[in-house]
């Protein structure tokens, strides 16, 4: 083991994980190798971040890989937050909710439903880190988790612990503006509308349409590209080219939504940029148009 790595090994509440498979850290499976990180405290991210910086490593946080493509073989080392949660917190009602970043919005969407909190409906279904969430400003046709977020944590490369009041001009469609190269979201205070009766059964209701709609139960990383306009979504331009179900290898576009793509068994990183470039030329072809990666994937 190099002296970079046992310095790290020394860190309090850290986890290092050497040459190891990532298919289990990203919900696509794509085979991938290499070295990951579990950080379970805030203070162990500062400690970590300033020795990344002065070995000019190269690092990528994972959340839960829900939008994420690792290449087969992984150059940085993976930051995968795992910080304490009590979940006695979710028990009651607030006006604002400070949580932390590796929290999933699976359990804040039971709350919403318990409680009936308006506009958390947005992210319904949606799996998610928070941190990955806000990064990503996750959303549904139902609206986005930007206008629930009134201020951010995050740690700078250096090690700092900075905070970043929610403006509305921090986020975008799928994009947030403010966090910087190399910031790690640590957490964020999370607000609401107040309280609708209504939306428990709103949320049961579009878990349900997710269902119907969307191969939940395959290997994928959600909607692989942009919408190219918000009337022109990506996956109904794919269905009127009839490329639903297409494939190589082990992957294939999902026949039940033409946005998704499906890990069948052992797909790898060459069979997707295949099936994205097979895509794109079609795309280009029929209709002058090139889909922008929704997904994320390394040196991009
Ligand atoms: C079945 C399925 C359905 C989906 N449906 C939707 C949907 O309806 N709407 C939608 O918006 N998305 C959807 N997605 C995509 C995905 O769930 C979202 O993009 C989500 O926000 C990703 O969160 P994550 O924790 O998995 O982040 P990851 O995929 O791990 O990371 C995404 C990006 O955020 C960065 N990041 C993650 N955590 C942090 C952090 N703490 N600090 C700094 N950067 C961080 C990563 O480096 C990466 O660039 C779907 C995915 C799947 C598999």
């Amino acid at each position: 083991m190099n002296e970079f790595y046992k310095k790290i090994q020394t860190i309090e509440k850290v986890t290092l994980f050497q040459d190891i498979d990532l298919a289990p850290y990203t919900t696509f499976k794509l085979g991938s190798r290499g070295d990951l990180v579990e950080v379970h405290s805030i203070l162990a991210l500062q400690e970590i971040l300033p020795l990344l910086l002065a070995n000019q490593k190269p690092y990528l946080v994972v959340g839960w890989g829900a939008n994420q493509i690792l290449p087969t073989q992984c150059e940085e080392l993976i930051l995968h937050l795992d910080f304490s949660f009590n979940s006695t917190y979710l028990e009651t009602q607030k006006n604002e909710y400070e949580l932390p970043a590796s929290l999933g919005l699976n359990y804040l969407t039971a709350h919403a439903v318990k409680f009936g909190l308006k506009g958390w409906e947005v992210f319904t279904g949606i799996p998610a880190s928070l941190g990955g969430a806000i990064y990503m400003n996750a959303g549904t046709n139902l609206g986005e988790i930007g206008k629930l977020i009134k201020k951010v944590q995050l740690v700078t490369p250096q090690g700092e612990l900075r905070e970043e009041m929610i403006t509305d001009k921090s986020f975008s469609y799928r994009k947030n503006h403010f966090v910087r190269p190399g910031e790690v979201i640590v957490g964020a205070t999370m607000i609401h509308q107040g309280v609708d009766a209504t939306i428990s059964q709103k949320i049961k209701d579009y878990l349900d349409y997710r269902k119907t709609t969307q191969p939940l139960a395959t290997k994928n990383c959600g909607c692989v590209f942009k919408n190219p306009m918000k009337e022109l979504p990506a996956g109904k331009l794919i269905d009127l080219l009839q490329l639903k179900g297409v494939g190589i290898g082990d992957l294939r576009v999902s026949p039940k939504h033409g946005n998704f793509m499906e890990n069948k068994g052992k797909a790898n990183w060459d069979q997707f940029k295949a099936l994205v470039d097979l895509i794109n030329f079609e795309m280009d072809h029929f209709y002058g148009i090139e889909f922008e990666l929704e997904v994320k994937i390394p040196y991009h």
